[in-house]
């Protein structure tokens, strides 16, 4: 079967990303237009369907010379019916995605979670290099992830699987936005690497962090902290370096249930790279049992924002399920 070019389409909270994808997972024309979730979802949709119409018009590809439309977006979706049944992000409910974008365009539409078409994306032309068995978690405000098994991505019987960010790793730890306490998220995502730096500031003086805020705690990020770090900023080397360590604690149990070959990490907060990556792979290394341990290799994703897109248009070229 010969593989055909498709759209990519990746829907976030902020801004929408269509992308005309060749089959070398090459980004040949794309648009980036503002979502304004706040619209109407057709209105939303309408301007999407827009942005795919120049995207081909750019290429010069028509219905025929595409395999289809991927699609990521999160929430949770009815795939087979291409509805999003909820999407906080979107505050969409029960939205015909796939039909209305499908007829519109004369073509197929499919659908799924953005974090797991941004693992699509890693396996087809990323990080993943074809592997079939591969853990990739996103590192950002949340902690996702798409899981391959057996060359099939993993979603669970009602879509919930992959939550590796809500595993506990602290058994009286912070409370989490899911309601638990001591998930990895809860200490490892943007809202715990704050509250953590801000924690070891109250009784631990870090001159070059407070010189990269202006003195306004209030304005640290991960990515101040790995600033800070890389000007010598004890506190937010160690800050990072616990985020690696949490992060490599709830890796080592999916290690040990699940043995993949490769554990791939892509988000904002993994931009700090090597400084929370060392330490992740490291405790990885250390608390996982021996042969999964041994196999497993613990890498940065490739395809950064981009992973989105060229994983939903990948989606629409291999039959994935
Ligand atoms: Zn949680």
């Amino acid at each position: 079967m010969t593989v055909k070019p498709a759209i990519g389409i990746d829907i976030g909270g902020t801004t929408f990303l269509v992308a005309a994808v060749d089959t070398d997972g090459r980004m040949v024309a794309s648009q980036e237009h503002e979502t304004r979730a706040a619209d109407d979802p057709q209105i939303v949709l309408r301007r999407i369907i827009a942005a795919v119409r120049e995207v081909l018009t750019e290429v010069g590809w028509n219905a025929s010379d595409i395999a289809g439309i991927g699609m990521g977006i999160p929430g949770l979706h009815d795939r087979e019916r291409g509805v999003v049944l909820t999407s906080p992000n979107l505050k969409w409910h029960n939205v015909p995605v796939a039909a209305e974008i499908g007829q519109a365009l004369s073509t197929t539409v499919k659908m799924d979670g953005d974090v797991r078409v941004a693992a699509i994306g890693e396996r087809y032309f990323g990080a993943a290099g074809g592997c079939d068995n591969f853990i990739f978690i996103t590192l950002g405000t949340g902690i996702g992830s798409g899981i391959f098994i057996d060359g099939k991505l993993y979603r669970g019987p009602a879509g919930y699987a992959g939550e590796v960010g809500h595993q506990t790793i602290v058994e009286n730890g912070p409370q989490c936005g899911c309601g638990n306490y001591g998930c990895v998220e809860a200490l490892a995502g943007n809202g715990g690497i704050v509250r953590r730096a801000l924690q070891a500031l109250a009784g631990q003086s870090a001159p070059i962090l407070l010189q990269e805020v202006a003195g306004d705690t209030a304005k640290i990020t991960p990515a101040v902290l790995h600033q800070a770090a890389l000007q010598g900023c004890e506190l937010s080397r160690q800050v990072l370096e616990d985020t690696g360590r949490y992060v490599g604690t709830a890796m080592a149990n999916l290690v040990n249930v699940l043995n993949p070959e490769k554990i791939i990490v892509g988000g904002g907060v993994a931009r700090a790279g090597e400084m929370i990556l060392g330490p992740l792979r490291d405790t990885v290394k250390q608390r996982a049992m021996g042969p999964g341990a041994a196999m497993v290799e613990v890498i940065s994703a490739v395809l950064g924002p981009r992973a989105g897109v060229i994983g939903a248009a990948a989606m629409a070229m291999y039959d994935l399920d």
